[in-house]
């Protein structure tokens, strides 16, 4: 075969982020610092909200924990997320000794179901985690409401969702206690490692700042004295160390620049499967509302039940022509640890379930040609027509 194989993800990263990841190294401050500082900053900017608080950290898992952590969560509390998530999502909940209460998924958005949120409430819900599934809101209007009738908080896991609007507002500028970005390798934009918690609680903000960095406080100090000696500090909590550096800041000053750019070009590769695909036996991705915007992480693709070719094997035959796909996710039900703590099974989670069986994701990132795009949809269309 002459052509390549074409990867299921790659990062686009420019002159610019180069350039100044040097000016980093040459500058004598590499870890947390200025750009970092200016990367928060600029988080804000992007947001269009001056009242968020934009906290950088070494990945998102960091920042969910923190935001779980500054809510007060902990042994006794349980948080209700999806079952179609990536374990990051849950595995924090039970950093913190609270419990998980994993749901089903909407089939027709593939994101937590309202329904089954409201149905999964307890005494002991304190806070629901909804996931905005491949970069497509989940229905927060429909989850706040469930929170505020039961005075839950909601801490929304944007790891796709850089930028994604729900009813116009961008994700992140919602009415959650915490929002939280990713920045991982192949995500919508990426400091190689990273993530962004955002929230309009200014104690949450504080305590999270103060977590973030092994607990260090410089505010205890100055109740009697005007100036804090710069190298006076005091342990307030058994804190962590989830810090974003500058060098990993330095490459998110410049892919935040490029981030709306970047969501048109994954756009229009979605507008072109999904036209492509129109008419075959599978059904393409969930769109979102006329006028919102979708940013489009992930293309799952869901093979409809009359295709007698099984998803793995659907999987290899794209493989052997050159195309690298994946499948998001293996749903936490199926993985032992969950499954086994919660005793967990299948059918209490039909729709996931059955999604998850019949799905894969299609490549879909800046630096794919049209050309690359064309490869995908015949390399689809060649194994469509074999199955
Ligand atoms: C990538 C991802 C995370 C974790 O992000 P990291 O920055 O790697 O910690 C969390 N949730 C979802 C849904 C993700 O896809």
């Amino acid at each position: 075969m002459s052509t390549p194989f074409l990867p299921f993800a790659l990062p686009e990263i420019g002159d610019d982020e180069i350039a100044e990841v040097v000016d980093t190294l040459k500058s004598g401050w590499v870890t947390t610092g200025p750009k970092a500082k200016r990367f928060e900053a600029d988080f804000a900017a992007f947001l269009g909200d001056p009242a968020l608080h934009c906290i950088a950290v070494n990945s998102a898992t960091a920042g969910l924990h923190l935001a779980l952590e500054g809510l007060g969560l902990g042994p006794g509390d349980e948080v209700i997320t999806t079952t179609h998530t990536f374990t990051a999502t849950a595995e924090v909940v039970r950093y913190l000794g609270a419990d998980v209460k994993l749901v089903d998924i909407d089939p027709s958005t593939l994101n937590i179901d309202p329904a089954a949120v409201a149905a999964a409430i307890t005494p002991r819900t304190r806070a629901l985690m909804p996931v905005h599934y491949g970069g497509l809101a989940a229905d927060m209007a429909a989850i706040h409401d469930i929170a505020r009738a039961h005075d839950l908080h909601v801490v929304e896991d944007a790891a796709h969702a850089l930028p994604t609007t729900h009813g116009g507002r961008l994700v992140g500028t919602l009415d959650s206690a915490a929002t939280v970005f990713s920045f991982y390798a192949n995500k919508t934009i990426t400091t190689g490692e990273g993530g962004m918690l955002v929230t309009r609680d200014a104690a949450l903000a504080q305590r999270a700042r103060t977590m973030r960095l092994h607990g260090m406080s410089r505010d205890a100090f100055d109740r009697f004295t005007a100036t804090v000696p710069s190298w006076y500090y005091e342990v307030v909590a058994p804190g962590f160390k989830y810090n974003l550096t500058d060098i990993a800041a330095a490459i998110g000053l410049h892919q935040l620049k490029k981030a709306h750019a970047f969501q048109q070009k994954r756009a229009a590769i979605a507008a072109r499967y999904t036209e492509a695909l129109a008419g075959l036996p599978v059904v393409t991705a969930p769109l979102p509302p006329a006028g919102e915007r979708h940013a489009w992480h992930l293309y799952p693709l869901r093979l409809t039940d009359g295709v007698a070719l099984g998803r793995d094997a659907f999987i290899e035959r794209l493989y052997a022509l050159g195309i690298g796909c994946s499948v998001h996710y293996i749903p936490l039900h199926l993985q032992p640890y969950w499954r086994d703590r919660y005793q967990l099974k299948a059918a209490d989670f039909p729709h996931s379930q059955h999604a998850y069986e019949r799905m894969l994701s299609l490549p879909i990132y800046t630096r794919m040609t049209d050309a690359d795009v064309e490869r995908v949809v015949e390399a689809v269309r060649t194994v469509l027509a074999a199955a």
